[in-house]
């Protein structure tokens, strides 16, 4: 069976186990949503225990001989897939925007992430390379490699259905893993088209497997003793449920979770800059991106300058249907996310933030069933609000104004979540003591949304990342491998006797 086709598949999205597509065991479902139509456009499986179990058992017989492939001979199957994701990098892209709702520019932007790490994986014999000393006792020599762990799985979010699955899985397989992604239920197409490039581009049948579900199959994943880690990425309860779970059977677990990204504005930062900036990385996606900036710190005089601006430009987002050329600004994913977004307007009010731009109610001709909402500024939030403290996932940018740099750093330091921040100024004193203070996992200056390159790895601290270790990058491929120390020495030259002390250097 082939891969869906994004604009006419109808059929239901099932799994993928074994190198090829499979309806499943069980006969739940779940619809998956046209977000700028409102119309049901197909139904996913939700997967039984039993699907979880096929997946997880095709995983751990391809493993070993995949295991066994010399890495230059995995790094060629990553190349042939590089060169599939950049030939269908558009259907991919018009998939993302017609379950997901965002812009088709952004979607492009998201594939082309996650073909970075792709790329980077590209590189995993030069990656994989041990350490090596020669002589480390007279005739003895000490190395380390690192191998692989077995079957490991990933449980993404909806918001990057094709990126976040390619912080994982090219990382995971170019380092000698069996795979199973389990992906949001919202957005679950596109997990199947890839699975098909991998099976083109030359991987072996059961290396990549896809679950598609709810808590069921994440829920068999956590505790399935085959599985020996797991990589989530989604919102903090989850996550922290997943690293606990996880851990609690004996697993590797990096979970990413929520966020509530503050951007500091400076008084002497450029502030026709600062205000592109605000717009587009509070509003880009619908806000729906875990480095989407909710919070603007506005230092001093700031506010005055920059909120009417905001405000100007706030009205006029293009907001429609994401594959339309003009589109600045998508539908939320389902109605219930609208729907919550707009109650947090609501609650904002209540809390006597000042409503500046109010995105409630909009409608956009020709798409009136869409899952819109406008762009929302709130000026005037304090940090005891529930619209500061929680993160709304959507279009919702909330001022708040502190006096200098050191409230600016307090507040951000306080916040539970650490995973993006920026800080838009033109003093380098202020801007190098910003990012060394800063409690956050990801800075940017003068740069809105610092996702970091695939070489570099993306995480952010405090309770927006359970577990050591990054996505991707030099630290994917630790996460992916283990260690082994080897020490060798030739019977010609082992000495007789036995040592009953601890051996050392001679
Ligand atoms: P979510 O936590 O609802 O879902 C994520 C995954 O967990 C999905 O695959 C879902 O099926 C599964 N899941 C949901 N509820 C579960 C449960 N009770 N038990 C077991 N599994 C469950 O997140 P979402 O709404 O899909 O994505 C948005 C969230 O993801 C936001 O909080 C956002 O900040 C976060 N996110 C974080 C990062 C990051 O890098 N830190 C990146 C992208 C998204």
């Amino acid at each position: 069976m082939g891969a869906p086709d994004p604009f006419t598949q109808t059929t239901d999205v099932g799994h993928w186990i074994g190198g090829r597509a499979v309806p499943g065991s069980g006969g739940r479902q779940q619809a998956v949503w046209n977000p700028a139509t409102g119309q049901v456009a197909r139904q996913v499986r939700l997967a039984e225990v039993a699907d979880v179990e096929a997946a997880v058992a095709a995983a751990k017989a391809a493993q070993p001989a995949w295991g066994d492939t010399p890495p230059l001979r995995r790094a060629r199957v990553m190349i042939a897939f590089l060169a599939l994701l950049n030939q269908h990098r558009d259907t991919l892209a018009a998939m993302i925007t017609a379950e997901h709702g965002k812009v088709f520019t952004d979607a492009q932007g998201e594939v082309t992430r996650g073909i970075d790490i792709v790329e980077f994986a590209c590189g995993i014999p030069q990656l994989l390379k041990g350490d090596y000393t020669d002589q480390v006792s007279t005739g003895i020599d000490n190395w380390t490699l690192r191998q692989p762990l077995g079957v490991v799985a990933g449980i993404t979010p909806f918001n990057f259905p094709c990126m976040v699955p390619m912080w994982m899985f090219p990382v995971a397989l170019a380092c000698g893993n069996a795979f199973i992604l389990k992906p949001s239920e919202r957005d679950p197409s596109p997990s199947l088209f890839m699975a098909d490039l991998l099976k083109q581009a030359g991987l072996p049948d059961g290396v990549f497997n896809v679950v598609q579900g709810d808590k069921v199959a994440v829920d068999a994943l956590l505790t399935h003793p085959d599985v020996k880690a797991l990589s989530f990425v989604g919102s903090t309860p989850i996550a922290q449920y997943i690293y606990e779970t996880g851990a609690r059977h004996g697993k590797r677990v990096q979970a990413l979770g929520g966020a509530k990204n503050h951007m500091v504005v400076m008084p002497d930062a450029d502030l026709d800059q600062a205000v592109d900036a605000l717009i587009g990385s509070a509003y880009g996606s619908a806000g729906e991106r875990c480095m989407a900036i909710s919070v603007a710190v506005l230092v001093g005089d700031v506010g005055d300058r920059i909120v009417p601006r905001l405000a100007e430009r706030a009205k006029a987002l293009k907001v429609m249907n994401g594959m339309e050329l003009a589109a600045e600004m998508g539908p939320i994913v389902t109605k219930e996310a609208r729907d919550r977004i707009e109650g947090y307007v609501a609650l904002g009010v209540e809390e006597g933030a000042t409503l500046v731009v109010d995105g409630r109610g909009l409608k956009v001709p020709g798409h009136e069933a869409g899952f819109f909402t406008g762009g929302t500024l709130f000026d005037h939030a304090t940090p005891a609000m529930r619209i500061y403290r929680e993160e709304i996932f959507g279009p919702v940018l909330v001022c708040v104004r502190v006096p200098d740099m050191a409230a600016a750093l307090q507040l951000i330091n306080d916040h539970e979540y650490g995973n993006g921040v920026a800080c838009f100024t033109s003093d380098g004193g202020v801007a190098r003591e910003f990012a060394r203070r800063v409690q956050v996992g990801m800075v940017g200056i003068n740069v809105p949304i610092p996702v970091p390159m695939a070489w570099h790895g993306f995480g952010g601290w405090k309770k927006s990342l359970f577990g050591d270790m990054h996505a991707y990058g030099e630290e994917g491929v630790r996460f992916y491998t283990k260690q082994k120390s080897v020490m060798q020495r030739w019977p010609d030259s082992i000495g007789k006797g036995a040592e009953f002390t601890m051996p050392v250097s001679k």
